[in-house]
């Protein structure tokens, strides 16, 4: 009998285990892989995760494995206008706003803290579906060395990624393609003209809106590449997504940086459950974190931070309603509020600036306004930092400030 079971060991399921057992929790995290795992991902470690791996202690770990720090991001309009943007104005700054470290490095990292904290791991262990009483979860169905057993704990938690079994059976819908998104990552390498303090690049070409084409510089001259776009548009528009991956990377724009460079693996593609319409994040025994719960950006595609902060706040639910002795819905529900309350009004102007995506001559002209005036520059830097800042991107007079730039 475990306090709390957590299905899924990413970063999300991984640090919700860290805290709990770190809280005196006695906690069964279970994934159905082996670890360490890749995750098809973008591999950026934004700002967002600062806060939970600070307090996990990871830092030193973050700083000791393969990755590199990440200053910045440089954008490409449609029409090929281009701009860099610095991450933060704070020049005194030591370690790096950002990473880019692959996840099967990443992720080993926030799984052997759990590991450390005293957190029982069950590898190869998948989670089949919930035990029910009525309405109530009551536990976990695992397939694990060929064997089936049933695992029993008050409070189950759904860490389970972008196609959960938890989500499944609780009969909550999985898949909106007006706020759903498609991915393809692919790793490269020699892949020229990367800045030396490794920005990010998003580059909005034509046929990928509502979406981007991304390049990210890895360690050791590797590059992780790739694209997302929302589904409901790849449907639409019956987009082939390889295709049109393998369209960007002979684009004009792109072709020249990958002249001598060398595609190492296979193309593999993901969901990304946007957190423009979250799911509903807790009930009867039950909490979700991460994509389970469907918390990914809906204008950057990151989906990292907020599995680690709703992680951490599922944590803290954990040990109250343990307190408590309250595994209801009534008192868990506050763990949503609580976790909305950070993402939020970040999740909704991210989706507003994913719609105006959509206006590609305005995601061209403020690119290269930008690129040319410094100080229209600087007030985006900042918006990366701060939330107030960013609002003014919802605000009309912003945009006719611009075009009259
Ligand atoms: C192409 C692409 C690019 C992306 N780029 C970025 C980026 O650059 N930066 C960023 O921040 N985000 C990015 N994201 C989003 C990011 O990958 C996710 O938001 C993040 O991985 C969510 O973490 P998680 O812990 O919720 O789930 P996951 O990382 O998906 O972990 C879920 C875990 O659950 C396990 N699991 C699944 N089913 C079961 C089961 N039945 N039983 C037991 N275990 C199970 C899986 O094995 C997995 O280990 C990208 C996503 C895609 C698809």
């Amino acid at each position: 009998m475990y306090d709390v079971i957590v299905v899924g060991a990413g970063p999300g399921g991984a640090a919700a285990a860290a805290f709990m057992a770190r809280d005196g929790l006695k906690v069964l995290l279970l994934d159905k892989d082996t670890f360490p795992r890749d995750k098809i991902c973008g591999d950026a470690i934004g700002g967002k995760c600062a806060g939970p791996l600070e307090r996990l202690g990871l830092f030193p770990a973050m700083q000791a494995v393969e990755q590199v720090g990440s200053w910045g991001v440089t954008f490409s309009g449609p029409y090929g206008d281009k701009v860099s943007i610095p991450f933060t104005k704070n020049t005194e700054r030591i370690i790096p706003p950002g990473f880019i470290c692959a996840r099967e490095v990443f992720d080993q990292l926030v799984f052997e803290k759990a590991v450390e904290a005293g957190a029982d791991v069950w590898t190869e262990a998948a989670a089949e579906g919930l035990l029910l009483e009525g309405k109530k979860v009551v536990g976990v169905r695992v397939k694990r060395e060929g064997e089936v057993q049933d695992i029993h704990a008050p409070l189950v938690v759904g860490a389970d990624g972008a196609y959960s079994v938890v989500v499944r059976d609780l009969g909550i819908t999985q898949l909106d393609e007006q706020h759903y998104c498609a991915g393809l990552r692919a790793y490269y390498h020699g892949i020229t003209g990367f800045r030396t303090d490794n920005y990010i690049e998003l580059h909005y070409v034509d046929d990928i809106i509502p979406g981007y084409f991304w390049m990210f510089p890895m360690a050791n001259g590797g590059a992780n590449v790739g694209l997302g776009m929302l589904s409901a548009a790849v449907k639409k528009n019956n987009v082939k997504l390889k295709a049109l991956l393998d369209q960007c990377v002979a684009h004009p724009r792109f072709r020249h940086r990958f002249a001598g460079a060398e595609r190492r693996g296979p193309v593999k593609g993901w969901g990304l459950p946007l957190g423009s319409k979250p799911r509903p994040m807790a009930g009867d025994g039950w909490m979700l974190v991460g994509d389970a719960a469907s918390l990914v950006d809906p204008f950057t595609g990151e989906g990292i931070g907020n599995a680690m902060v709703s992680g951490e706040q599922a944590a803290r639910w954990a040990a109250k309603a343990h307190a408590a002795g309250d595994f209801s819905a009534a008192f868990l529900h506050t763990y949503e509020t609580e976790v909305l309350g950070l993402i939020k009004d970040e999740l909704r102007l991210s989706y507003m600036l994913q719609k105006l995506g959509n206006w590609k001559w305005l995601l061209n002209t403020v690119i290269r306004k930008a690129s040319r005036s410094d100080e229209l520059a600087d007030t985006i830097s900042c918006m990366f930092d701060d939330l107030g800042e960013r609002r003014r991107l919802l605000n009309p007079a912003f945009y006719l400030r611009v075009l009259a730039a």
